[in-house]
């Protein structure tokens, strides 16, 4: 398509605000795109192509639904502002393969969408620029429900993309790194100047990709266990496996069973647990399970 004519500009953005008498919500995380080269980014990053169905959250004015529209075979956006939905019916008119759901994407049966509006099999793309204050919530959400996606692929808060794609022995490492890389490959992108937006946020951004995975890295005995594991070794950061799991096991375990399990995992009870890996988190919480 001609770029000059796309909504993802700031003159067209512009136009269609003041045509609406659009205020935008600082509540619901409400910063449009106005580039399209970044939206021909994150595409090519998703792998959308005319077989792919995307689902989109947050179409806001359409800027990112419009490209997903002519690269995708079929698009479903869910939006909760309802004042949009008008303004989407008339932006995005000149596509017949697009479908506003006008739902909050937290009570969304996201499955029950799938299946209603693509075909069985089809390779389907989660993209997104995301609503700040919920980036988090959203993701777990749509990893917990293990949907039928091949990749996610999300602007987001940098400092947020960072801690969710980050390595062992680096700042941005903590449990939402586990939590995520336990049921995707995640990779930081892209990152994505303030002016890219309207209004500009506050914050740097960055686009995530995360690939699904066929099964976890690693096997676990008991998943829930597995990250009750994670979250109470980085209790507090600076303190040693060894504090953290005894505060955690108080009364079920002490000091000497805790050794014990850790000399089975064969895992150093002076370390922290910003520096294990993947593995040696799953050894941990395995030799640790009978009490759990
Ligand atoms: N996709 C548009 C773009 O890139 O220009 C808008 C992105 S804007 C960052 C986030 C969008 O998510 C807004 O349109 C906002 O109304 C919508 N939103 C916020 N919370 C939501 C929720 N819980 N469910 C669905 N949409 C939501």
């Amino acid at each position: 398509m001609n770029k000059q004519k796309a909504i993802a500009t700031p003159t067209k953005t512009r136009q269609i605000l003041s045509e609406y008498g659009f205020s935008f919500k600082k509540s619901l995380g409400q910063n449009f795109l106005i580039d399209v080269n970044i939206l021909e980014n994150i595409l090519q990053y998703a792998g959308v192509d005319q077989n792919a169905g995307a689902i989109e959250i947050g179409p806001g004015i359409g800027a990112l639904t419009e490209q997903l529209a002519i690269h995708a075979d079929r698009v479903v956006a869910f939006e909760i502002d309802q004042r949009l939905v008008p303004i989407l019916q008339e932006t995005l008119s000149a596509y017949e393969n697009v479908n506003i759901i006008n739902e909050d994407i937290l009570k969304a049966d996201v499955r029950k969408v799938i299946r209603e509006n693509f075909t069985e099999g089809q390779p389907l793309k989660i993209v997104a620029n995301l609503p700040y204050y919920i980036t988090t919530p959203i993701l777990m959400k749509l990893l917990m429900e293990q949907l039928p996606v091949d990749n996610i692929t999300v602007m987001i808060q940098k400092e947020v993309a960072d801690r969710m794609a980050a390595s062992p022995n680096t700042k941005s490492y903590g449990s939402l790194s586990i939590t995520v890389q336990y049921y995707t490959n995640a990779k930081v992108v892209m990152n994505v100047p303030k002016t890219v937006f309207m209004p500009q946020p506050n914050v740097d951004s960055a686009v995530l990709q995360l690939q699904l995975r066929d099964k976890p890295p690693v096997d676990v005995a008991e998943e829930a266990f597995f990250f009750d594991v994670v979250q109470a070794t980085f209790g507090q950061r600076r303190k040693t496996l060894m504090n953290n799991l005894s505060r955690h096991f108080k009364g079920k375990l002490d000091k000497g069973q805790i050794r014990e399990r850790l000399d089975k995992a064969d895992i150093d009870p002076s370390r922290r647990g910003e520096s294990l890996t993947m593995e040696e988190f799953a050894r941990l919480a395995n030799s640790l399970h009978d009490i759990g």
